[in-house]
């Protein structure tokens, strides 16, 4: 696949909730595509979305927003997916990602039928699992179904460090790997400023990460859903494919042996470009961190082998 020279650069974003309309937003505000199309089961939210947004062209510029069907995903470069059930009350886990599950076998089965060539780029939780889910579904390389992996964990993580050191996180280069969720792992081993350790004593480095994996759960309680970052992290990996960067993100992706895990979406630091993840890379973790990477594989596969035996 490649995007073809002269060719309208198109984005589809199914389920314009909280997530996909900012991200609609973020990337018109940026300018990133000719073609924004939005897509909900709602279809009111998206017509409304849609009209929204294109009041704002007269301070923006050229891009054409619509609220379309899934004909719209045919000359798609991208399809990000951001639609997803919320928790019922006293619903389980595994019950919510049954629902999603049954949730995203009908949208990928609709987007097939218009698109083979694009870049699905899945957003919904957990997302690690439905981006495994989508790859088997679609059939698709798996270089072509991106999860949002850990990136925005990663982005939370060198916003902290930056924080705690007075420093542009910019400036820091740090990861966060694994699930994007409870199970995920700081790669303290690696973290690094100008190339030099990270000068921060035990009690910093928990108090850093622990704000990282639970931050979500602070801006949910705080007003009830979290946005910005994460349209700016999907908005990240559009520009890394649309222009062909081959940018360093942590992306979720199927491993095969990293550090002896593999059959698993799960995120850590790839090459991005126009064809999506072109290589994995691989870390030097040190002996803890490759235990925890693999106990955030298994949670991930046991909760696969949950929904297989449903
Ligand atoms: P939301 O409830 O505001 O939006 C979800 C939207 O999906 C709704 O508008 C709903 O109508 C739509 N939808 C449901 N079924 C659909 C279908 N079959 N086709 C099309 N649209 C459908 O939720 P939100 O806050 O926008 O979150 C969306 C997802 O993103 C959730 O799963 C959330 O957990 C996840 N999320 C992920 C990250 C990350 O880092 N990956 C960060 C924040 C949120």
């Amino acid at each position: 696949m490649g995007i073809m020279l002269g060719k309208k650069t198109r984005v589809v974003i199914i389920g314009t909730g909280a997530v996909g309309s900012t991200t609609a937003y973020t990337l018109l505000l940026r300018n990133r595509v000719d073609e924004l199309v939005l897509m909900d089961v709602n279809q009111k939210k998206a017509i409304g979305d849609a009209l929204d947004m294109n009041h704002g062209m007269p301070f923006l510029g050229q891009a054409k927003v619509w609220a379309g069907t899934y004909e719209d995903c045919k000359d798609a470069d991208i399809i990000i997916i951001t639609a997803g059930a919320a928790q019922r009350p006293g619903e389980t886990r595994t019950e919510l990602l049954k629902r999603n599950e049954a949730i995203f076998e009908s949208i990928v089965t609709e987007v097939l039928k218009h698109n083979t060539t694009g870049i699905l780029l899945i957003a919904s939780n957990p997302v690690d699992l439905m981006s495994y889910l989508t790859w088997r579904k679609s059939g698709w390389p798996v270089n072509r179904v991106i999860g949002s992996g850990t990136l925005l964990d990663s982005a939370r993580f060198r916003y902290l460090i930056g924080e705690e050191l007075n420093l542009d996180p910019r400036s820091v280069h740090a990861h966060i790997i694994g699930e994007h969720g409870d199970s995920e792992l700081p790669v303290w081993s690696l973290a690094n400023i100008a190339g030099g350790e990270v000068q921060l004593n035990d009690e910093q480095k928990e108090k850093i990460f622990v704000g990282t994996r639970d931050a979500a759960y602070s801006i949910i309680e705080a007003k009830g859903a979290t946005y910005y970052a994460i349209a700016l992290a999907l908005d990240r990996i559009c520009t890394a494919i649309l222009s062909d960067e081959g940018a360093v993100l942590n992306v979720s992706t199927l491993l095969q042996d990293y550090h002896g895990v593999s059959d698993v979406y799960i995120g850590v630091p790839c090459v991005v470009d126009r064809n999506g993840v072109r290589e994995v890379l691989d870390l030097p973790l040190s002996e803890e961190e490759v235990a925890l990477l693999h106990k955030s594989a298994d949670k991930l596969k046991g909760l696969i082998a949950t929904l297989e035996s449903q």
